[in-house]
């Protein structure tokens, strides 16, 4: 597959962003009939890799196994019959299913936009958009660059936003402080004496710890957790019927239907995993019939217990992290990050939530949390309208942008990740995939 770097300006479609998403709605376009050169793809590296896989460490690893981690939402077999012949990766087996190598998953992802796009060559501006504007016929998208392109429907993909500190950080360039860990280059620079101080306790945490535990890491690791738990891990369920949902109107009856489902056994049983995976089954419509108010307080009171349910981890970082907690080398700590300043001997000096303090030569920011650049001006200059009082913009189910007075625009939609706080459990792969296939299809429709 070619990549053409110097496309003309003009499209019929435009999608802001060149992650999973990107390539998803790229590859069932394709298979819906719609000509890939149509569509200009703007944004940094290489297509399908994004914030999520495109890092360098072999130790970043699925968190799902390979059966759920799906380009083509309906053929659980299709990465598994992939991997057989294009993965050489034994450690990837284990007691719960194959869990690859995320750099393993971009090659896949890679040779199913090969397929796609066949002899035709995709259009790829490796670029930044700062902003978007309507035109006289579609939209208008401005480069970092100065350059400007145009396209009858625009898609905004941007994905997972680069993570920021949770507290002020005037050091932001010190090699000893990783603010955004997930391409995972800073293994191999850290000193592997050194002492290292992760913030946060979820999936990034877990990959961390993977990657300290392969590269042999002797220091000390602190963690901090604000509620003290790491994710559970994934054991090997099997998928059973779907859960019916009820119809719900209101938080007290969603929050009801969960601890009904989810309340007896263990998290990391079999029965539990398929419990939650049925629940899961049709959430994200319930969610959608949630009035606004009542989304964002579920979100606020519930959503850390939901992404630790959710986001489950690979047994192949749940092994290393016990291994290194067995040996007395990993130290959780449950509190949060108030401050971090340069200690007056080397390294870094954090204030903790409870008053303590904690000196670490490395500081690696696994918390996850940004603030996506472009969909906020987007929001702030009244192109995007934010769902209630949240940072989230409001998506139609049919992924359509909606404006300031309640209407949605006809050609300006949005995929991904950005869409959760509107639409439900979209973040996976899977999820967005799902979501790719049906804007490919509502687009051939409107097209035919
Ligand atoms: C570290 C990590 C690991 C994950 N692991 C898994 C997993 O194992 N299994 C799973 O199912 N899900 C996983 N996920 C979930 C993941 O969100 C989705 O699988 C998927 O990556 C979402 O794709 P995306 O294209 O929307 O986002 P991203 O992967 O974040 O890609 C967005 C891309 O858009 C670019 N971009 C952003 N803003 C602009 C702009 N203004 N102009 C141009 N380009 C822009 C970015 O540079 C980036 O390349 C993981 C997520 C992360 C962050």
């Amino acid at each position: 597959m070619g990549i053409t770097q110097v496309p003309d300006r003009d499209a019929s479609l435009i999608i802001v962003g060149s992650g999973f998403a990107a390539a998803a709605v790229v590859i069932h376009l394709a298979d819906n009939g719609f000509a890939p050169s149509d569509i200009l793809i703007i944004g940094p590296g290489q297509l399908g890799s994004g914030q999520a896989y495109g890092c360098e460490a072999d130790a970043y690893r699925l968190n799902v196994r390979a059966d759920l981690q799906r380009l083509w939402p309906d053929h659980p077999d299709h990465f598994p019959q992939w991997a057989k012949t294009h993965i050489d990766d034994p450690q990837a087996k284990t007691h719960a299913g194959h869990f690859y190598r995320r750099t393993d998953f971009a090659r896949y992802v890679s040779a199913q936009l090969e397929a796609a796009a066949g002899k035709k060559t995709l259009r790829q501006v490796p670029a930044r958009v700062v902003d978007i504007r309507p035109a006289q016929q579609g939209w208008r998208a401005i480069c970092d660059n100065g350059t400007e392109y145009h396209s009858a429907s625009l898609l905004l993909a941007t994905g997972n936003p680069e993570p920021r500190w949770p507290v002020a950080n005037p050091f932001e360039d010190e090699a000893t402080l990783i603010r955004a860990p997930w391409q995972g280059e800073w293994l191999t620079e850290i000193d592997p004496a050194s002492h290292v101080c992760l913030i946060g306790s979820g999936l990034t945490a877990m990959d961390a710890l993977y990657g300290l535990a392969e590269r042999d890491h002797q220091g000390p690791i602190s963690l901090l957790s604000p509620h003290g738990i790491l994710p559970p891990e994934q054991v090997g369920w099997e998928p059973g019927d779907p859960f019916v949902w009820p119809e719900i109107r209101h938080a007290s009856e969603f929050l009801h239907v969960a601890r009904r489902m989810l309340r007896e056994g263990s998290w990391e049983e079999p029965e539990w995993q398929q419990r939650f995976s049925a629940f899961r089954c049709g959430i994200s419509k319930a969610w959608q019939h949630l009035p606004v108010g009542d989304r964002l307080k579920l979100q606020r009171r519930a959503g850390w217990l939901w992404s630790l349910a959710r986001f489950r981890a690979s047994p192949q970082t749940v092994e290393a992290a016990r291994q290194l907690r067995d040996r007395g080398q990993l130290t959780l700590i449950c509190s949060h990050l108030k401050s971090l300043s340069s200690s007056r001997c080397n390294g870094w000096q954090l204030g903790l939530g409870n008053e303590a303090s904690l000196h670490a030569d490395v500081v690696i920011n696994c918390t996850g949390v940004g603030r996506d650049p472009l969909i906020h001006k987007l929001m702030a200059t009244g192109r995007l309208t934010p769902l209630g009082k949240s940072n989230s913009p409001w998506v139609s189910p049919e992924l359509l942008a909606i404006r300031p007075d309640g209407s949605s625009y006809d050609t300006l939609f949005c995929i991904g990740p950005a869409t959760a706080l509107a639409l439900g459990d979209v973040v996976g792969a899977t999820s967005v995939a799902t979501q790719a296939a049906c804007f490919a299809r509502s687009l051939h429709t409107a097209g035919s």
